[in-house]
């Protein structure tokens, strides 16, 4: 069994430990300060100094009560000892997201008693919360700002070693999943009746106090299997990040559209509304071009298009002539046949893009497709010249 030093001091980032084991590139020592992935959080990463060597320790895993440490490089051996050091940067990371979840968790229960947590994901800066009892976006907000108050009367963790008998006098969020000795982790509250703000039995790191967490900013909620919602946040330096990063990039959007980032949406509708009005407009323009390209037209048309946005209202007033069979391209290869005669639209554009190597289809009034523009031309005028010869 490896000691778990972070269980009492999870701030502690150097140690000296005994190798006891080895296995390839893994180690096993007799404490260490390096957290095992568990419990939806991702494993500490950092290094070994050893025979006047700087090993990096890339993984961790625990199996059977022993800690292996996948290290790059020499691999010490049994007997020796090492110096231990963990990326606290990374570890810190780690740990505001797990205390963030530990208040997110709480929050939503307080706000509704079918919050309950299914299932938790801290591998990445977006960390999620499976729900049951499905949160709105309203309950998302009341959980946060409830979480915020927390963070902002700083409130001590508190990790305490029970026995089974003794958890009946906790208030805990969730049944433990773990039998004997049981590790509590507590947020600690004199304005509550049990003096408890949160409990619940964990093996992870945790910050000191719910001020560390900085901030929990929930980024989306999501539907997923089993009924469940996935609440998906973002915690500590993490969501400072996130929040200053998309508040300037949306800044400097508002100032490229001339306006302020408060006027932005606005900006946004009335360029959306503009640009539908100018597509209509665009699309009256070319139904009237074709019109005017295909007055008198009868027989067999090729017509060559400038533009792939014109291809549909060409399509449309091509098809409503009568004795016309008429083939229009654009020059990025994309074509459409339309035919008021007996011939089958279908089957000529199938002919051309066999010869094109083009792929498409339809009915026997109008069919389309596409292929390498340079072949296309080609295919054209070759069938064009079987079909009139
Ligand atoms: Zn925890």
């Amino acid at each position: 069994m490896t000691v778990l030093l972070f269980h009492e001091d999870a701030y502690r980032t150097s140690f000296i430990a005994t190798v006891t084991a080895t296995d390839g590139n893994r180690v096993a020592l007799d404490q260490t300060a390096f957290y095992a992935e568990a419990g939806g959080q991702n494993a500490d990463q950092g290094f070994f100094v050893w025979n006047d060597e700087r090993i990096p320790v890339t993984d961790v895993q625990k199996k059977n009560g022993q800690v292996w440490h996948t290290v790059d490089g020499l691999v010490p051996r049994v007997g020796d000892y090492v110096h231990g050091e963990v990326d606290w940067s990374l570890r810190y990371r780690h740990m505001q997201r797990h205390s963030g979840e530990h208040l997110l968790a709480q929050a939503f229960l307080r706000v509704n008693p079918e919050f309950k947590v299914q299932a938790v994901s801290m591998r990445s800066e977006e960390c999620t919360l499976d729900l049951a009892g499905n949160p709105t976006e309203e309950d998302a907000r009341k959980a946060e700002e409830a979480l915020m108050r927390v963070v902002y009367r700083n409130l001590p963790f508190h990790t305490v070693w029970v026995t089974e008998a003794e958890l009946r006098q906790y208030p805990l969020r969730r049944p433990p999943q773990v039998q004997g000795r049981i590790r509590l982790v507590c947020v600690m509250d004199r304005m509550e009746r049990t003096g408890y703000w949160e409990v619940s039995a964990c093996g992870g790191t945790h910050v000191n106090r719910t001020g560390e967490v900085g901030s929990v900013f929930i980024t989306k909620l999501e539907k997923v299997a089993g009924g469940l919602t996935r609440v998906f946040f973002v915690t500590g330096h993490e969501a400072y990040r996130l929040l200053t990063h998309t508040y300037r990039e949306s800044r400097t959007l508002a100032t490229s559209f001339s306006t302020s980032l408060e006027k932005l949406p606005e900006r946004v509708e009335s360029l959306k509304t503009e640009n539908l009005d100018k597509a209509r407009k665009l699309n009256a323009a070319y139904e009237a071009l074709s019109e005017s390209l295909l007055q008198g037209k009868n027989g067999v048309q090729v017509v060559p298009l400038p533009d792939a946005d014109m291809l549909k209202p060409f399509s449309k007033v091509a098809a409503a002539q009568t004795d016309l069979l008429c083939i229009a391209h654009t020059p990025d290869g994309r074509v459409v046949v339309t035919s008021s005669t007996k011939a089958s639209a279908k089957e000529v554009l199938a002919e051309i893009l066999k010869n094109a190597q083009g792929k498409g289809g339809g009915k026997a009034d109008l069919a389309q497709g596409s292929a390498p523009s340079d072949r296309l031309e080609q295919a054209i005028h070759l069938w064009r010249e079987g079909a009139n010869p």
